[in-house]
């Protein structure tokens, strides 16, 4: 069995004032039956760890370069993000393709340095709302994930996030059936790659415009085994409800 995880990504928001909303959400689940993962900026990792610390939530990164260390100013690496306290870090978000050029094989190689300093790697793929009228959109995601997800997985140290472009921060949301479609190709991928152990034990993410009214549905669909939320993870009340429809 899958164990189920509700991820946060807060992209970039939050200052220290936003730290009483996790230690409110932490109070709230201080031994969770599913995972919870709040992925803060940068600059809150240590202390959003210290405020989690001893409950059921972790806390992850949002990117990570893929070298251990070096001359790269501006960048953090995964054994940084391990060092304040991170369990994961989702990796080549639509944001970063889109704000930072990143490529397949740029993000293979930063989950790769995450996997190899024990970090999970939330690797994200989805396709743009032209792909998708253009019936392109399993042929993108196919590309995203063969490029994208190192040999090295497992169900331990992977997890993919299928994330509709034209989904995330919108209000629009793919049908039930569409995320379906999405969701069991992704599984068949990794099983025809990995095998049918580790292609079946890696957890697969709904992320683009999940809030706690749509939740239940979401989740309810084949092969959707929690989600990557992002404006409603920012509020305990609102996160709250996406953990509790899991
Ligand atoms: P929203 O939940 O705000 O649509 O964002 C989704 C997302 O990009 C999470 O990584």
């Amino acid at each position: 069995m899958r164990r189920k995880l509700a991820a946060g990504n807060w992209k970039m928001n939050g200052t220290a004032a936003a730290l009483p909303e996790l230690q409110s959400l932490a109070t709230s689940y201080p031994d969770a039956s599913v995972d919870v993962l709040i992925c803060p900026p940068a600059t809150l990792l240590h202390r959003a760890a210290e405020a989690v610390k001893d409950t059921g939530i972790t806390v992850g990164g949002q990117d990570c370069h893929a070298a251990e260390s070096g001359a790269h100013t501006g960048d953090v690496s995964a054994l940084m993000l391990v060092d304040a306290g991170a369990s994961a870090v989702i990796l080549g978000h639509s944001e970063r393709r889109e704000d930072h050029g990143e490529q397949n094989e740029d993000v293979c190689a930063k989950a790769r340095s995450a996997m190899d300093a024990g970090l999970k790697a939330i690797i994200c793929v989805g396709e743009s709302l032209e792909q998708r009228e253009a019936a392109n959109t399993l042929d993108i995601i196919g590309g995203q994930m063969s490029g994208s997800i190192p040999d090295q997985s497992t169900g331990e140290n992977l997890v993919v996030a299928y994330e509709p472009i034209w989904a995330i921060g919108t209000g629009k949301v793919p049908t039930l059936d569409e995320i379906g479609e999405v969701h069991d190709f992704i599984r068949a991928r990794l099983e025809r790659r990995f095998g049918e152990g580790v292609g079946r034990s890696v957890r697969l993410l709904y992320g683009g415009s999940v809030k706690p009214g749509n939740a239940a549905e979401i989740f309810a669909v084949s092969n959707v085994d929690g989600a990557l939320v992002g404006g409603a993870s920012l509020k305990a009340k609102d996160f709250s409800g996406i953990i509790d429809a899991l």
